[in-house]
């Protein structure tokens, strides 16, 4: 049976989708991951995640993109509920409702925000009092993006992206995403990545985020910013989806400031130059019929927050 749509005591989390200014990956490690370099942007696409007591544990989809919530153990909210019920000796199951309008699968870390939204619930539905770095060490143990929804706003990430510092950014960014409806396998997308360097031979750097891309993060520059956009992973996702770089080409062709792969894709981000611009850039991408799904959203907004609800 299905929970009440809101049963007493439930509290609800809001949580931003990221996209990545910069993407940075390093070469593979001998232990099968790849160093990064990474700078986050919150921007104001969000999930709302909401847990109560429930006599099983269970997950409830709703929302845009309500149809592909796994609901079982592999969803990330549940693994998340259930590290904090075992770290903290708590022996209670949950209902979970996830209303969706994160892209699924579209390199916008929606599974990592949905773990981060039920890390801060739980604690809240609990009254645990979970400091910083306990919040964060759960965080790290459940993937490498869990940890800047937490944070929100822009902030550069290493190690595994995991390793998070706040980046001083003026000003509010405009952002056109084209979402495809087939998403892309994060691993997939990597080992492209790495078939592609091994084929050329390239000497991989280790990664560093530019300097134009902090100054003009600093002076809230949207051209200069535009310009600094970068992701190591694209040319993996445009040899595993070339029509992702027709569109990516269409987007800047119509005036955006900058274009690319959010993430290991397939999301194409858009940086445009105001709120008007995105809507023009949207229109401009809709009668090309080169896009499946166009969100608007601006960055940097705040990270996961209780929404409603209280401990009973
Ligand atoms: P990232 O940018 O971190 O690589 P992504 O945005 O590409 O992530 P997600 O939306 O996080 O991808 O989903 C990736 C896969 O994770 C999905 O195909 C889905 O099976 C699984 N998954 C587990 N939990 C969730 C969740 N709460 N919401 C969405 N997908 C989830």
């Amino acid at each position: 049976m299905t929970a009440a749509p809101t049963l007493p005591g439930t509290v609800t989390v809001r949580v931003p989708a990221k996209v990545n200014l910069q993407l940075k990956v390093g070469q593979r490690r001998a232990d099968g991951y790849h160093d990064l370099a990474t700078v986050f942007q919150a921007v104001s696409l969000h999930d709302q995640v909401s847990v109560a007591r429930w006599d099983a544990w269970e997950v409830v989809p709703s929302g845009t993109y309500a149809a592909g919530i796994p609901t079982d153990e592999g969803n990330l909210a549940v693994r998340a509920a259930k590290l904090v019920a075992e770290r903290c000796h708590i022996d209670e199951s949950l209902s979970i409702r996830i209303d969706k309008d994160i892209p699924i699968a579209g390199g916008m870390a929606g599974g990592s925000a949905d773990a981060a939204a039920t890390l801060l619930a739980c604690d809240q539905l609990w009254g645990l009092g979970l400091d910083r770095d306990e919040m964060a060490s759960m965080a790290a143990e459940l993937g490498s993006d869990v940890t800047f929804p937490l944070h929100g706003g822009t902030a550069m990430a290493s190690g595994r992206g995991e390793q998070i510092a706040p980046v001083l950014a003026r000003g509010t960014f405009y952002w056109v995403f084209a979402v495809s409806d087939q998403g892309l396998s994060t691993p997939a997308v990597y080992a492209e990545c790495d078939r592609l360097r091994e084929r050329s031979g390239e000497r991989v750097p280790s990664p560093e985020i530019d300097a134009e891309l902090m100054g003009a993060l600093r002076q809230g520059d949207a051209v200069a910013l535009g310009r600094a956009l970068h992701n190591d992973l694209e040319p993996a996702a445009f040899s595993l989806r070339p029509e992702l770089k027709e569109l990516r080409d269409a987007g800047v062709d119509f005036g955006a400031l900058g274009g690319m792969v959010s993430g290991s894709g397939p999301t194409v981000a858009f940086l445009t130059a105001s709120h008007e611009a995105a809507l023009d850039l949207s229109v401009s991408l809709a009668a090309a019929d080169v896009a499946g799904d166009l969100r608007r959203a601006k960055g940097p907004v705040h990270g996961a927050h209780v929404v409603t609800g209280s401990r009973d």
